[in-house]
């Protein structure tokens, strides 16, 4: 197996220095679940880089609460630099630990090009792109009510038109390898009374862009208790000929590669057979073993 999906540090943590010790430790409890690679993928916001070039984004949006809510949530995580966090990566790398250098891309409407120039510079070897607001509207903060109460005036339809929607756009500017919990607008349990028309979309558009998708353990933590992508989406995803990665997209030690054996089940289940992997962005398939 492989853990594809991994943050350094949990959200709101300001002190934010990596070290390659730090990085051993999150390799061997992955090895300890039978992953065989992992890829640290943090958040590209988490960096004071991508501030540089994105800091006034969600000022395009009419005034809000939400707006300021998410300046403010911008503004106070991007604490880290980019630099070092691939410098140590890249020192692991030379210290033989099974390690690939990732980031989590979230989904910057008519910004992607600058986004993906600025990435450009560093020698990634796979980056996750992930849609996580819509909008201003962080769909994902499921402990704030006040982001939550967004879902009575969308409605859940309207939520995962706009959901799909942005996903096929990040899909087409082809700047992601992966599309990271792909039907991670289900996280607080709202489901669409006829899912199988943004599942034919969401794989349709990973299967267009030659894109990955992430199965990902994280949902089985979530609200909705389920794996990201649902297993009919799986199956989708499948017949769609779309290759896969596994994940645990866990922010701290004690979360790397969560349930990695339920991964493996359920991926088989569903007729996989092998893993994307990838060095310098470019992929390589790798079979699923199966524990003795
Ligand atoms: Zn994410
Ligand atoms: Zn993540």
């Amino acid at each position: 197996m492989i853990d594809y999906h991994l943050h350094l540090w949990p959200h709101g943590q300001a002190d934010v220095a990596p070290t390659v010790e730090y990085l051993a430790g999150y390799a061997e409890a992955a090895a300890a679940e039978g992953v065989v690679e992992i890829a640290v993928t943090e958040h590209f916001y988490r960096f004071g880089q991508a501030g540089k070039v994105l800091g006034s984004f969600f000022q395009r949006y009419p005034d809000s609460p939400m707006r300021t809510l998410m300046q403010n949530y911008w503004q106070d995580n991007s604490t880290a630099d980019l630099d070092l966090y691939v410098e140590v990566a890249l020192a692991a790398k030379a210290a033989r630990l099974p390690i690939v250098i990732g980031l989590e891309v979230d989904y910057y409407e008519g910004e992607m090009d600058v986004v993906a120039d600025l990435l450009g510079g560093y020698p990634f070897d796979v980056l996750l792109g992930s849609i996580h607001w819509i909008q201003d509207w962080p769909f994902d903060h499921v402990g704030d009510a006040f982001v939550q109460s967004r879902w009575d005036e969308i409605g859940i339809a309207g939520a995962w038109e706009a959901y799909t929607r942005a996903l096929e756009e990040l899909a087409a500017t082809r700047s992601v390898d992966v599309l990271a919990h792909p039907d991670l607008i289900k996280v607080a349990g709202h489901l669409p009374a006829v899912p199988e028309e943004f599942y034919d979309r969401i794989a349709e558009a990973a299967r267009d862009s030659a894109i990955v998708a992430e199965v990902s353990s994280a949902g089985w933590r979530k609200p909705v208790g389920e794996a990201y992508p649902a297993p009919y989406l799986l199956d989708k995803f499948a017949r769609y000929g779309v290759d896969i990665t596994t994940a645990s997209d866990a922010h701290s030690l004690g979360d790397v590669s969560f349930k990695s054996s339920e991964l493996r089940s359920y991926v088989t289940a569903a007729g996989y057979r092998s893993l994307a992997t990838f060095s310098e962005r470019k992929k390589k398939m790798i079979p699923i073993v199966q524990p003795l």
